[in-house]
C-alpha cells in the first residue's frame, strides 16, 4: 500500500490514522449495523439502578416540562454512564419533538423534526445502543427526515425524499458519527439532471466517516459532500441527503449534479467488479426514481480540471455513456 498522495488531497493525509481505524469497521457490507454490540461495557445500562424520572412518562403524554427534563438529564453525568437510558432518552426526546404542539407553524415544526432526526442519528452512532434501539432509531430517523408534512409539496424535495429504498443501502444514520450541520447546507432548488462520478483518491481507503470528517472539519461543509459512496466490496453508503445540494463538483458547479464517490485511487488501481456492479445498480435505480437520464453521467474531470475520478474509472464513465 503506497502512502496517500498529499499533493492532491492534503486533508485526507492529516486524518489518515483516524480514518484507517474507522475504515476497518466499514469494510464489510452493512457491518456498522450487524456488528455485535458489547454486552458489558462500562457505560451499558445498569438495570434497576438510578432509573431517571422521565423514563416513567409515556411518549403520548409529552409536554415541554418532560422534554426539558430529558434534555437536562442528557447533559448530566448519568447520561454518559447509562448507555441504555441514554438511548431511551434520545428516542423519547426525538419522538416528543415530533409530536408536541402540532398546531405550531410548519417552519417551527420542521425545525423540531430536524432536531428529532439529530437525536435519532445520535442513537444510531452510539456504540451502547441495543439492537432494539437501533431498529427504532432507524425507523424514526426515516420518518423524521421526511418532515412534519411527509412528502413535501415541492416536487424536488418530494422526489428526493420518497424514492424507493435501494436494497442493501447503508443509511447515513448507521455510519455517520454526527448529524449534518443544516445551517451550512443548501436545499436543492431544482431536480438533479446528471451524475458526477468521483474517486476518493487515496489508497488508505478511509471509509465514509473519514471522508465526512475531512469535509466537515477541514472543508467546513455541512456534511459529507457526496450523495452516495461505494466501497471496493460493493457496499453502497448513503451520504448527504438528496434534499441538499452536493459539495463535490467544484465551487458554483454543484447544482443539479448528484455526486457518487468510489473509494480508492483509480488513477493507479482499477475499480473492483463489485464496486462497478454497485455503481451501475445505483445509477439505474436513481435514474428511474429521480428521472435523471440514464446516460447523463460525467466524470469529475469533465466538469472541472482535475484527475478525479482517475483514468481507470473514467473509462467506465466513457463506456457507460455510449450505452
Ligand atoms: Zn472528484
Amino acid at each position: 500500500m503506497r502512502p496517500a498522495s498529499s499533493r492532491r488531497h492534503p486533508g485526507l493525509l492529516a486524518l489518515a490514522l483516524l480514518a484507517s481505524a474507522l475504515a476497518s469497521s466499514c469494510a464489510a457490507r452493512g457491518s456498522v449495523q450487524t456488528e455485535p454490540r458489547p454486552v458489558s461495557s462500562p457505560t451499558a445500562a445498569a438495570p434497576g439502578s438510578a432509573i431517571p424520572s422521565w423514563s416513567r412518562s409515556e411518549a403520548s403524554a409529552f409536554d415541554w416540562q418532560t422534554l426539558d427534563a430529558i434534555k437536562a438529564w442528557l447533559a448530566s453525568v448519568d447520561a454518559s454512564r447509562l448507555g441504555h437510558f441514554r438511548g431511551e432518552a434520545r428516542l423519547k426526546l426525538g419522538t416528543g419533538l415530533m409530536g408536541i404542539d402540532p398546531t405550531a407553524s410548519e417552519s417551527v415544526r420542521a425545525d423540531r423534526w430536524e432536531r428529532a432526526a439529530e437525536q435519532f442519528s445520535m442513537v444510531l452512532a452510539d456504540p451502547d445502543a441495543s439492537r432494539d434501539q437501533l431498529d427504532r432509531a432507524t425507523e424514526l430517523h426515516t420518518i423524521a427526515q421526511r418532515g412534519p408534512k411527509g412528502a413535501r409539496s415541492a416536487s424536488t424535495t418530494a422526489a428526493a425524499d420518497t424514492i424507493a429504498p435501494l436494497p442493501g443501502l447503508v443509511r447515513r444514520g448507521a455510519w455517520a458519527k454526527a448529524p449534518p450541520i443544516a445551517s451550512r447546507l443548501n436545499r436543492i432548488d431544482r431536480p438533479f439532471t446528471e451524475f458526477t462520478i468521483h474517486h476518493s483518491d487515496t489508497t488508505h481507503r478511509p471509509g465514509p466517516e473519514g471522508i465526512r470528517r475531512v469535509h466537515v472539519d477541514s472543508e467546513r461543509y455541512g456534511d459529507v459532500g457526496y450523495h452516495f459512496l461505494i466501497g471496493p466490496d460493493g457496499t453502497v453508503w448513503e451520504g448527504r441527503s438528496l434534499r441538499y445540494q452536493g459539495a463535490h463538483a467544484g465551487e458554483g458547479r454543484n447544482e443539479g449534479k448528484l455526486g457518487i464517490c468510489l473509494l480508492g485511487d483509480f488513477e493507479v488501481a482499477r475499480p473492483t467488479p463489485a464496486a462497478l456492479r454497485s455503481l451501475e445498480q445505483l445509477v439505474r435505480h436513481l435514474s428511474s426514481e429521480l428521472d435523471i437520464p440514464l446516460r447523463a453521467v460525467r466524470g469529475h474531470g469533465e466538469v472541472k480540471a482535475t484527475l478525479c475520478p482517475g483514468r481507470h474509472l473514467q473509462r467506465w464513465v466513457d463506456t457507460w455513456r455510449r450505452g
